[in-house]
């Protein structure tokens, strides 16, 4: 028997390796006591040698309705209970807070929106919002509705089965001086070669399936001829020549 070859890593190019398998119902919740009952169906990693990246190649061969109907389905809600109401609300506060002075002249696109609650909130502190997703706006181009200056995509980097896709749509949709602030947890200290997947955010039932070191980052964002940088674990930006308005965030 032989190994089926597995593709080169969608960040660097570099040399993956399969890392580890788990089961397709390990999901996020798992940190708060949620165990769902196993499936059966093994979901394997990669790993790249290079830059840390960590991706399920199966399931990036998935369509669009394989994710609506094995993943975000009628059940989503149940493991990723903070989607609906509490993520929007808290990013909403945030964004309000640290550019609410310069809402009139900030066009903002949330990418990977949802059900759009967080532009709604930012219009109404003042914000030219919109939102777009690919699952609740399939016919939207993002692209046709910008140039944005500050877009968003919170819990979305670790979802997207083309990387590269990603940020082009994300290159695409930003004005010449915008900024992209985005959230992911990076796996730095969580995923090493030699353990086993024991991370919580490491779950294919929650979508989970392009997992980002900080170096995967990095050299993501250079390759679109961005800067980035992290204010933490979990909270990033990439940019290119930072606005007025958000330079106290880029010192
Ligand atoms: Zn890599």
């Amino acid at each position: 028997m032989s190994q089926t070859p597995l593709p080169p890593c969608p960040v660097c190019s570099g040399a993956c390796e399969l890392h580890d398998v788990v089961d397709f119902n390990k999901c996020c919740e798992e940190a708060r006591g949620l165990f769902l009952p196993k499936l059966g169906v093994p979901i394997y990693y990669a790993l790249c040698d290079h830059c840390g990246f960590c991706f399920a190649p199966e399931l990036y061969q998935w369509s669009l309705k394989d994710f609506s109907d094995h993943i975000y389905n009628a059940d989503y809600e149940a493991i990723d209970p903070d989607y609906l109401e509490l993520r929007p609300k808290g990013n909403a506060a945030m964004i309000a807070a640290n550019f609410g002075a310069h809402a009139q002249s900030i066009r903002h696109l949330d990418f990977g929106g949802g059900n759009g609650m967080l532009s709604e909130l930012l219009a109404g502190h003042g914000f030219s919002s919109q939102s777009y997703d690919p699952f609740v706006n399939p016919d939207t181009n993002p692209h046709a509705l910008g140039p944005f200056d500050l877009i968003t995509a919170f819990e979305v980097f670790e979802h997207v089965p083309d990387v590269n896709a990603l940020m082009i749509s994300l290159s695409l949709s930003r004005a010449q001086s915008g900024v992209i602030l985005f959230s992911t947890t990076i796996s730095d200290g969580h995923i090493e070669k030699g353990r086993r997947l024991d991370w919580w955010y490491a779950s294919p039932r929650n979508g989970h399936i392009s997992l980002f070191s900080k170096a995967s980052l990095g050299l993501l964002a250079q390759k679109f001829d961005l800067k980035f940088g992290s204010f933490n674990d979990y909270q990033h930006a990439m940019w290119s020549e930072p606005p007025p308005w958000a330079a106290s965030l880029f010192n």
